[in-house]
């Protein structure tokens, strides 16, 4: 996985965080921890984005 994003549009519902936490912080909106670890998360990540209620977490493969 080379990218990870979140487009406009988080209702800061808190589930990435939950599925995914090293990756996702939910404060004002969802934010992509830069330090994250894309490769060893990319099972969550994807969980994730498919849990997310208004579909705004997006990633490149
Ligand atoms: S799952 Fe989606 S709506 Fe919920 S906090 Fe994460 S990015 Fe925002």
């Amino acid at each position: 996985m080379k990218k990870v994003y979140i487009e406009p549009g988080c209702i800061t519902c808190g589930a990435c965080e939950f599925v995914a936490p090293e990756v996702f912080q939910v404060t004002d909106v969802s934010h992509v921890n830069p330090q994250a670890e894309l490769k060893k998360n990319e099972e969550v990540i994807k969980e994730a984005a498919r849990m997310c209620p208004v579909n705004v977490i997006k990633y490149e493969e």
